[in-house]
């Protein structure tokens, strides 16, 4: 049967260890590449933030770390539903990456940043925001192109990634 252990992730969304429980080597209390604080509950209600799945038992280290890679980062505690920290953070990343984009009109901009939330959560409208994304990629040449790769390469789920056609 598949457990899931829990994940450490810092408060700007990097995951520190997707298996926290599992491979305790790997715990530190704030994150390397940022600085901000590496916690493994929900700072509402103090449920273990999931993390990834361990499928067989014992588990070997080097598949766990190679499953870690793989793990997406979650946006709301599935326990009390509350955002977590670094989901504003994320929002906000993007927000800033499309108010530099150059060759983007105010209304493009708008329209981009409204479909910002389907892009961090794959919802009903995901498919409609990432046109809208990959339409704006095509208008902002590949410089701003780049940047705007990058930033989604960070926050956005693999499936919305793959809508994107930014799967690596
Ligand atoms: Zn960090
Ligand atoms: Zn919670």
């Amino acid at each position: 049967m598949a457990i899931v252990d829990i994940a450490l992730i810092c408060e700007s969304g990097h995951v520190i260890n997707a298996y926290s429980s599992r491979i305790k080597e790997l715990n530190v209390n704030y994150c390397k590449d940022c600085g901000k604080k590496a916690i493994s509950q929900c700072p509402k209600c103090h449920s273990p933030i999931p993390g990834g799945l361990v499928t067989s038992e014992p588990a070997f280290l080097h598949e766990l770390i190679k499953q870690g890679s793989e793990y997406t980062v979650p946006n709301f505690c599935s326990s009390c539903g509350t955002a977590f920290p670094w989901k504003p953070e994320r929002e906000r990343a993007l927000e800033d990456v499309i108010n530099e984009l150059a060759n983007l009109s105010p209304e493009e901009k708008a329209k981009l940043t409204k479909a910002i939330p389907d892009i961090l959560i794959k919802t009903a409208r995901t498919p409609t925001a990432s046109m809208h994304f990959k339409k704006a990629m095509k208008t902002i040449g590949s410089e701003g192109g780049k940047v705007l790769r990058q930033v989604i390469l960070e926050v956005a789920p693999e499936v919305v990634k793959d809508m994107l056609g930014l799967k690596v």
